[in-house]
């Protein structure tokens, strides 16, 4: 009965002081949201103490009557939201999401075709050190130098030449929708799956601002905390052909026990993933992030040498190319902690900078489009990133503004 503050002091003021840095300052990487309080409630439940090795209806342990109706809905509910036949909902994260979806189609050996991760892809889609890297034999497309687009004739050349069994299309840090129907030609062409990674904009699918892959993917891979806005953690959806396949790799393939209070708190994202007012975020989301892009290509940033790759946004962060600025991206990205914006430093394709430094910032809008932010807060807070990359930056009076927009729209105020 004894409460954390009591059992363990270090722990609850490091999560204290956590609540506090969330409140107090403006989140604004791309992968990260706010979980709403009905999600947290549920990930902080009894649920965590049940073993349920298995699937609903069919576990290798007893009393899971209960965790069962909470899987069974999460599935459920995943379902509809996408459109699928068939969904997994216990990856414990992305990561194992993509491995899972990799061991159900492929041997090892074979080869994936994937996003460069220097060109926005995700460490799981063939990373020299990652499983996916290590497992099977990777090949990678790109961007265009040119527009820094996804180049599909590269995409259809390297198809042709290295018959991939699996083409995986899908981002961490890319401004644009990638064109679904013509990766899955391209796959069709040369007999490959086509897996998509929608971790980074589900939340638009699901509310419908953004093309849903599902129709034309045989796997289609998320996390369900970033734009979702749910708790960590991942999910697989697919054809029912491969449905069994999925299954299996999922566990006893890669995991041992689903972490149902988890599940329990995707199933209550998925809910309100299917809500107006979960649309309606995500369009200020949309909103927030083509801001955003606009300020940062007006003349006075265009001075201080900051670009946006591509030009604009389509989706919920903007890259920002700092080459010919004066400030790297481990600069920048400590100038915005200074004020109180958090971001990631993230390379731009064709970065000369090493990893540490890069020469990008990614920038997204999801966590302060669920903190309430709209037009007018969106246009202050794209202000105060354009004048902190500027060299004359007022970095006290940037902040003062921060924490008046950060006042403006408190933080869980139930805690
Ligand atoms: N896939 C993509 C496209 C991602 O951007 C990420 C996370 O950044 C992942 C997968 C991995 O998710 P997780 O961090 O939950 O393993």
């Amino acid at each position: 009965t004894a409460a954390l503050s009591d059992v363990d002091p270090e722990i609850a003021a490091a999560v204290d002081a956590e609540l506090g840095r969330q409140r107090g300052t403006l989140e604004m990487i791309a992968s990260e949201n706010f979980a709403p309080w009905s999600v947290l409630q549920a990930q902080g439940s009894v649920l965590t103490n049940k073993y349920a090795e298995g699937y609903p209806g069919r576990r290798y342990y007893g009393g899971c009557e209960h965790v069962d109706v909470v899987e069974r809905l999460a599935i459920e509910r995943v379902i509809a939201l996408f459109g699928a036949d068939h969904a997994n909902v216990q990856p414990h994260s992305g990561a194992q999401a993509n491995a899972a979806a990799m061991h159900a189609l492929l041997e090892p050996g074979d080869t994936i075709l994937g996003l460069d991760l220097a060109h926005g892809g995700h460490l799981t889609h063939g990373m020299r050190l990652n499983f996916s890297g290590r497992l099977y034999n990777v090949v990678a497309y790109h961007v265009r130098e040119a527009d820094h687009r996804v180049d599909m004739d590269e995409v259809e050349r390297l198809a042709r030449e290295h018959r991939p069994k699996l083409i995986l299309a899908g981002w961490s840090a890319y401004p644009r929708q990638l064109d679904f129907a013509e990766f899955r030609r391209i796959a069709d062409e040369v007999g490959a799956y086509l897996m998509v990674d929608m971790a980074h904009f589900a939340g638009l699918v699901a509310a419908g601002l953004h093309p849903n892959p599902v129709p034309y993917a045989d796997v289609v891979t998320t996390t369900t905390h970033k734009t979702l806005g749910g708790p960590r953690g991942g999910v697989v959806l697919c054809r029912q052909d491969y449905a069994k396949k999925i299954n299996s790799a999922v566990f006893p393939g890669q995991q041992g026990g689903p972490l149902e209070h988890v599940i329990a708190a995707k199933a209550v994202s998925f809910r309100i993933a299917a809500s107006e007012e979960f649309a309606e975020r995500q369009r200020r989301t949309l909103a927030g992030a083509r801001q955003l892009a606009e300020r940062l290509t007006a003349p006075d940033a265009a001075e201080a040498g900051v670009r946006v790759l591509t030009g604009g946004t389509d989706v919920h962060l903007v890259l920002v190319d700092l080459r010919e600025s004066e400030l790297d991206g481990k600069q920048a990205e400590d100038r915005l902690h200074e004020v109180g914006i958090t971001v990631n430093r993230n390379a731009v394709p064709f970065d000369p900078r090493p990893p540490m430094v890069t020469s990008g910032l990614r920038i997204g809008t999801p966590a302060l489009a669920t903190r309430g932010f709209g037009a007018e807060e969106f246009a202050e807070v794209s202000d105060v990133i354009a004048a902190a990359l500027r060299p004359d930056a007022d970095l006290p009076g940037l902040r003062a503004r921060v924490e008046r927009l950060a006042e403006k729209h408190p933080l869980y105020p139930q805690l």
